[in-house]
């Protein structure tokens, strides 16, 4: 693990950067130029002798980047999936995807899942342990790098890969810190997206904190039944209760939710859900997401056909709810979350998904 303690700097916010070097007996007027070390790929050697020490004190991790163990690229070369390893042996999955005139990061944010979402590789292989806010940044700072190779820019980061990010809260309010700072990577507030399987106090905590991220909460039933048949954790935290904190995160912030929906064959992909849906989205400034499933081995479902997803977006739509559907991003790269670690690397169950 490349741990945001110790002596380590990657994934520190600029501030305690400031102290860790103070610490160490270093001017904080030097915190800028290890930032741009840490982040921008600016020479070592432009630092003091003690701020290079702490750099080789720290260990190659804080500069170098994760081991790639796998990877693959979708036919269409939009999408790259890379699978990580981490200093501990485990495997995350980080994916740059193409869109015309821009590039996204998604990012994992936990090994494994405790949500147990039945159609996900993630989910299925269970939660194995939670990122560090360094592991996460080192992923944003990898995607960036091999960007820069090619003469592209990131500019979008979307925390959809392994895990729940609401259940890893802290760290990953520690690493958007990071990736937003402008002293770093920059990336508009704006332009990353934290998406929930639904976890009511992480989404009213945002709303408290007034965190200046998006939000995406991904919902796939419109009914407590049919969610809970999808989404384990709803038992926990119901929809009506999810939709609830959506409603109360709104009023808090004033920005908008984007909602994410997978559309699975006979499952929940009739114009009745899509009617019962927008029901739901009332008083809520909404925008629907639709997703094809992306098969996976540990679950028989099949994604919904093109026409049966353009009659549930009109349905929507003719709701007054901005609808899209989202282009599957390199299905032939298997890139529903966790699968390709799970091609690679056999399932750790260390944890029951909570329920
Ligand atoms: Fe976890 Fe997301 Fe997969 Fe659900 S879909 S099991 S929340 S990684």
């Amino acid at each position: 693990m490349v741990a945001a303690d110790g002596a380590g700097l990657l994934g520190l916010p600029f501030d305690e950067t400031a102290a860790r070097l103070a610490a160490a007996g270093i001017r904080p007027v030097h915190t800028a130029a290890c930032w741009r070390v840490l982040y921008r790929d600016a020479p070592v050697a432009e630092l003091p002798a003690r701020l290079r020490t702490l750099f080789e004190a720290a260990g190659p991790s804080q500069l170098a980047d994760p081991p790639i163990a796998a990877r693959t690229d979708s036919r269409d070369g939009a999408t790259t999936k890379y699978l990580l390893r981490l200093d501990d042996g485990q495997q995350i999955e980080t994916v740059i995807m193409g869109y015309p005139g821009r590039f996204t990061a998604c990012v994992s944010t936990q090994v494994g899942c405790a949500m147990g979402c039945v159609f996900c590789a993630t989910g299925q292989m269970g939660f194995v342990r939670n990122l560090s806010a360094a592991d996460i940044v080192a992923q944003v700072r990898f995607v960036a790098r091999q960007l820069a190779a090619r003469g592209e820019r990131l500019r979008n980061v979307v925390l959809m890969g392994m895990g729940e990010p609401l259940h890893n809260y802290d760290a990953v309010m520690q690493a958007l810190a990071v990736v937003s700072d402008p002293h770093g990577f920059g990336i508009s507030p704006t332009r990353i997206t934290v998406n929930t399987v639904g976890l009511v106090p992480g989404i009213l905590r945002m709303a408290a904190e007034r965190r200046p991220y998006s939000l995406g909460v991904s919902l796939h039933g419109s009914t407590e039944a049919e969610r809970a048949a999808l989404v384990p954790v709803s038992r926990r935290w119901p929809l009506a209760d999810v939709l609830d904190a959506c409603r109360a995160y709104c009023a808090e912030t004033g920005r908008r939710i984007f909602f994410a929906w997978t559309l699975i064959d006979g499952v929940n992909d009739s114009p009745a859900h899509a009617s019962r849906l927008a029901a739901q989205l009332v008083g809520i400034d909404a925008h629907v997401n639709l997703i094809e499933l992306n098969p996976t081995p540990g679950y028989a479902g099949r994604g919904a056909s093109r026409p049966a997803a353009e009659t549930f977006r009109r349905v929507i739509q003719d709701a007054g709810i901005p609808c899209t559907i989202r282009q599957r991003r390199g299905v032939d790269v298997a890139a529903g979350c966790g699968q390709l670690r799970a091609e690679r690397q056999p399932p750790a169950r260390t944890a029951q998904a909570m329920r």
